[in-house]
C-alpha cells in the first residue's frame, strides 16, 4: 500500500499476550499494544505514537494544500525524525526548528536524509516559539507551512490517540484494569484519556526528569479536550537520569526483556516505561487480579543515538 492509502489504513497493530512466570505469580496479566509495527517501513522513525499524532495533522496539511510542514523539538526529538520521513514519504516538503546551537547526532542525521532542512534557534527565541513574532519570522524565511507544534501535540494528535484506545478496546475480550504508556509532552497519555478513562485507569511514566507532567497533561487535556477528566495518574521516578539518559540497570532491563519476550524497547520511553511496571508488579503496587494493556509506542530510532 502506498502513501495516503497507508496512512489511512484502519488495520489495527497487533495486541499480544505477554507471559513470564513473575506477573503470573502477581497474578498479574499484561498484554502490549504493538504500535511500534505501526510504521511505513521497520525502522522508519515514522512509527508507534509519532504515526498516531501525525496522522490527522498530515491530512489536515493536505486539504489546506500545504506543500511544507514545520515543527520544533530538541536534538533527540523522535518527533523530528517521524515529520521528515512522514514528509518524504507523502511529499511534502519539512522545516525541523532545533533548540539551541548547533550539533549533529544521529536522530538529526536521519532526518536530514528524509530531506529535513534545519534551522537551529537559540533558547531564548525558541522560548517564545508560539508567540506572534517568531511565527512571523518563520513564515518569512520559510514560506507558507503547516505548523506542528513541539512534540506534535495538538487537538489533532489528541484524536490519533483517541483512537489509538478505541482501538485497543475492540481488541480486548474485557476491558483492562489499566492502560500503560510511557510520556514525553504527555500528548498521547492526553488522547488516551480522552477515550479511555470512562472505562479503565490511564497510567503514565514520565521520561523526564521533574514534577510538571501531571499539570502539563491537565493543560493538554483543558486546551484541546476541555475536560480534565478523572482516573489516570503519573509516575515520574523512572526518568533514570532524565531525557535521553540511561542507567546500567535499564540497558540491562531492556537486554533482558528482548531476550524474555523477543520484542525490542527503545532507551528513551518504552524501556523506562517497562521497567518501572516491571519494579511496581515486583512491590505488589498493583492488586493481584489486574490487567494491563501496556502500550508499545515504538521509537526504536531512539537507540540510533546509543551505537
Ligand atoms: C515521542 C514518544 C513518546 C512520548 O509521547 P508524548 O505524546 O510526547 O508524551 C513516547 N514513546 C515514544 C517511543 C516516543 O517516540
Amino acid at each position: 500500500m502506498e502513501g495516503w492509502d497507508r496512512l489511512q489504513s484502519t488495520t489495527p497493530s497487533p495486541l499480544e499476550v505477554l507471559q513470564s512466570d513473575r506477573w503470573t505469580e502477581a497474578d498479574i496479566r499484561i498484554s502490549i499494544k504493538r504500535d511500534d509495527l505501526l510504521a511505513w517501513a521497520p525502522d522508519d522513525p515514522f512509527c508507534g505514537n509519532k504515526w498516531r499524532k501525525l496522522k490527522h495533522n498530515l491530512l489536515a496539511a493536505r486539504s489546506a494544500r500545504k506543500e511544507t510542514l514545520l515543527t520544533f523539538g530538541g536534538p533527540y526529538s523522535n518527533h523530528i525524525a517521524a515529520t521528515a520521513s512522514a514528509g518524504r514519504h507523502l511529499g511534502f516538503r519539512t522545516i525541523g526548528v532545533i533548540r539551541g546551537e548547533l550539533v549533529d547526532n544521529p536522530t538529526l542525521q536521519r532526518a536530514r536524509e528524509d530531506g529535513m532542512e534545519f534551522h537551529f534557534m537559540d533558547r531564548d527565541t525558541y522560548r517564545k516559539k508560539d508567540t506572534a513574532a517568531v511565527k512571523l519570522e518563520l513564515e518569512n524565511r520559510f514560506g507558507s507551512h503547516y505548523l506542528l507544534p513541539e512534540g506534535g501535540t495538538n487537538a489533532l494528535a489528541l484524536q490519533g490517540c483517541a483512537e489509538l484506545g478505541e482501538e485497543l478496546l475492540e481488541q480486548v475480550e474485557k476491558e483492562p484494569h489499566f492502560v500503560a504508556v510511557a510520556s514525553g509532552t504527555g500528548g498521547t497519555l492526553a488522547g488516551l484519556i480522552t477515550s479511555l478513562s470512562m472505562h479503565c485507569q490511564l497510567y503514565g511514566v514520565s521520561a523526564l526528569k521533574g514534577y510538571f507532567m501531571e499539570e502539563q497533561v491537565e493543560g493538554i487535556l483543558r486546551r484541546y479536550a476541555h475536560d480534565t477528566f478523572g482516573g489516570w495518574l503519573i509516575n515520574e521516578d523512572y526518568h533514570h537520569g532524565g531525557f535521553a539518559k540511561t542507567s546500567p540497570e535499564l540497558l540491562a532491563y531492556m537486554a533482558s526483556f528482548e531476550e524474555e519476550f523477543g520484542i525490542r524497547l527503545d532507551p528513551l520511553y518504552t524501556g523506562k516505561l517497562f521497567y518501572a511496571l516491571d519494579q511496581l508488579i515486583e512491590n505488589e503496587y498493583f492488586p493481584r487480579g489486574s490487567s494491563m494493556v501496556v502500550i508499545h509506542t515504538g521509537g526504536l530510532q531512539g537507540w540510533n543515538g546509543f551505537v
